[in-house]
């Protein structure tokens, strides 16, 4: 006997590795210059230089036992010391090293957040389109998922939100800039969140969480810039990542932020050392993390991914299609050319063309376009765009 949950996450893998193991298969069948993969979101530009001759210095230099030793369970101090400086710079904040918690990348920093605030009838909103992974976590949290709409810009539905809050309602997970869509939320969206959150907050008399999910903060076009949701609301924890903005994603490192002016700020930090423990994390990746604190200053080099995004927008716009403009991320959100999503995603199978079906972002209609791939694939991949487009024109 296995417990059945469990056994169903485990055996059904997620839609976006399904499409990446099939077009595994399909380059072997027809040849890689066949098979455009947009499924998975893959950095497609190295690590910045500074990360390889950190690691070179680190392993030459450093004591071997301590280097590859067991940090603090939260994380190396001076490691966290160097995070929190960095955003009390960017962000004239007031964090210190006792507000960091190192975590093997986003998904560990909010399966811990969620687990450390999740309490008997809790529910936790999740913003349409999101990251369908949320729904894992909530639910092993034993917490209960709520899912709210987007508008036509694909920033939040507030009379949905305003809505959805009760008196059950524990946090709200807000990713920006956002994957599937790509689109950031602009300073009014969050400022028009974070006055409604206080507003229920007061109505409710407890605290009402803001988990920002941050994987993408640095992966923005032109100036746009991402709010940081600490400066505009306390109760507040940022979940970061060096996944896609370092592209390290296999090297799981990551952090949470627990705003010092929530409040209960203490209480949360212990409550997410808790939910770390009994998660079963001891500590983040040791080499890693000291890698990042070496490398905090280092910037992505967005332009790869910018002149992907451009290529890609402008040339499905001009063949027709329907597509939301991204300021941020790497990923391109396009009408599907019927009701579903799906049905259109394997219809763009056939021209060799692997487009993520919007139905588990909680956005049927749409299908998510990775752009993180080399601009030769997106060059190659026109003709099969307008060959899709063409198909339904007939
Ligand atoms: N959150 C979002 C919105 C993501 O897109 C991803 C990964 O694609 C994650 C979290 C998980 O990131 P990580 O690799 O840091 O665990």
């Amino acid at each position: 006997m296995v417990n059945n949950e469990m056994y169903a996450l485990g055996s059904k893998r997620s839609v976006i590795r399904e499409l990446f193991e099939y077009g595994k298969i399909r380059a072997r069948e027809l040849g890689a210059d066949k098979v455009f993969d947009f499924s998975i979101g893959n950095p497609s530009v190295p690590a910045p230089t500074c990360v390889n001759e950190t690691i070179t210095r680190l392993v030459c230099d450093m004591d071997s036992t301590l280097l590859h030793g067991y940090t603090s369970a939260q994380g190396d101090e001076g490691v966290r010391r160097v995070i929190a400086e960095n955003l009390n710079k960017r962000y004239a904040t007031s964090f210190a090293a006792s507000n960091i918690y190192m975590t093997c990348g986003a998904a560990a920093g909010l399966a811990i957040s969620i687990r450390a605030l999740c309490c008997e009838g809790d529910e936790f909103i999740i913003l349409a389109p999101y990251f369908p992974e949320y729904n894992v976590f909530i639910k092993a949290a034993g917490g209960t998922p709520v899912t709210v709409g987007f508008d036509k810009s694909f920033q939040i539905d507030f009379d949905a939100l305003s809505g959805a809050i009760t008196q059950h309602t524990k946090a709200v997970i807000v990713n920006s800039p956002n994957n599937p869509s790509g689109v950031v939320y602009s300073k009014e969206t969050i400022e028009k969140l974070t006055t409604l959150l206080k507003a229920c907050e007061e109505k409710y008399a407890h605290p009402i969480y803001v988990i920002a999910d941050e994987p993408y903060r640095e992966l923005v076009y032109d100036d746009v810039q991402v709010p940081f949701i600490p400066s505009y609301y306390a109760d507040t924890l940022v979940c970061y990542s060096f996944s896609k903005t370092l592209s390290l994603p296999g090297e799981r490192i990551g952090y949470i932020a627990v705003n010092p002016q929530a409040s209960d700020s203490e209480n949360v930090y212990f409550a997410v050392m808790g939910a770390g423990r009994a998660l079963g994390y001891i500590c983040a990746p040791a080499l890693f993390q000291r890698v990042v604190a070496e490398c905090i200053e280092a910037h992505p080099n967005t332009s790869a991914y910018k002149e992907n995004r451009d290529l890609l927008f402008n040339g499905l716009k001009n063949i027709g299609l329907e597509c939301v403009h991204p300021n941020g991320a790497f990923y391109l959100f396009v009408k599907a050319l019927e009701p579903s999503a799906e049905a259109f995603s394997n219809k763009a199978k056939e021209f060799g063309l692997l487009l993520v079906p919007g139905e588990d972002f909680a956005a049927g209609g749409w299908v998510r376009v990775a752009y993180c791939v080399s601009k030769d694939t997106i060059l190659r991949s026109m003709p099969y765009f307008k060959q899709l487009y063409d198909s339904y024109a007939k």
